[in-house]
């Protein structure tokens, strides 16, 4: 929470606020990265006061914590996210809401913050700009060439790792000879249940 109590009503007047607040629940993509709970965000903040409220600027930086979506290694990363948002006062609105037009209006609604008391409540507005600064898709490094498809050998361990393509069609091979061979011990495992039903018999 956010006081603007020492910023006052006056159009112009400006404060700067530096504040470390520890991460809320959920503060990223859900199972891809994200801030851990508790983590310490820093934000610098800039209040505004404007005709209908306060002009709310900042910038939130913490480190998330994800996985790399290629070769699945953990990984951090800074985040950096910029958000601006206007938080109106309950009073304001209804001095708009004479002149404006009531479709407007209810549409507007929907998106509006308000100051309560002369605060305001920026969570869901950080959670949304980190959310946005995250990547959908974390990679380890720019260029992480992911796992082997044939062995899941993490290839940036291993820049060398390779199969040789004589290796593919032999292990094609070793497969349909596998194949071949299940179907044998199928038919032997049946031929062995009905011995078995004769001697229960
Ligand atoms: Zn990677
Ligand atoms: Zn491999």
């Amino acid at each position: 929470m956010f006081d603007t109590h020492e910023l006052g009503r006056r159009p112009g007047a400006q404060q700067r606020l530096t504040r470390t607040v520890d991460a809320p629940k959920d503060f990223g993509i859900d199972g891809v990265i994200g801030v851990p709970e508790g983590a310490p965000l820093e934000l610098e903040v800039r209040l505004e006061s404007v005709m209908e409220g306060v002009l709310v600027t900042g910038t939130a930086r913490a480190s998330a914590k994800g996985e790399c979506v290629r070769c699945l290694e953990p990984l951090d990363l800074e985040v950096d996210a910029d958000f601006q948002e206007m938080f109106s006062y309950p009073d304001a609105d209804d001095r708009s809401r004479v002149t404006a037009e009531p479709a407007d209006d209810a549409e507007e609604d929907e998106d509006r913050l308000f100051l309560e008391d002369g605060l305001f409540d920026l969570e869901s507005v950080l959670r949304d700009a980190v959310v946005l600064a995250l990547p959908m898709q974390p990679v380890c490094q720019d260029d992480c060439p992911g796992l082997c498809s044939q062995c899941g050998a993490r290839l940036a361990d291993d820049p060398d790792h390779h199969h040789d393509a004589v290796d593919i069609r032999w292990a094609a091979l070793q497969g349909l000879a596998g194949t071949i061979q299940d179907g044998e011990k199928d038919e032997m495992s049946g031929a062995e249940a009905g011995v078995d039903e004769k001697q229960e018999k």
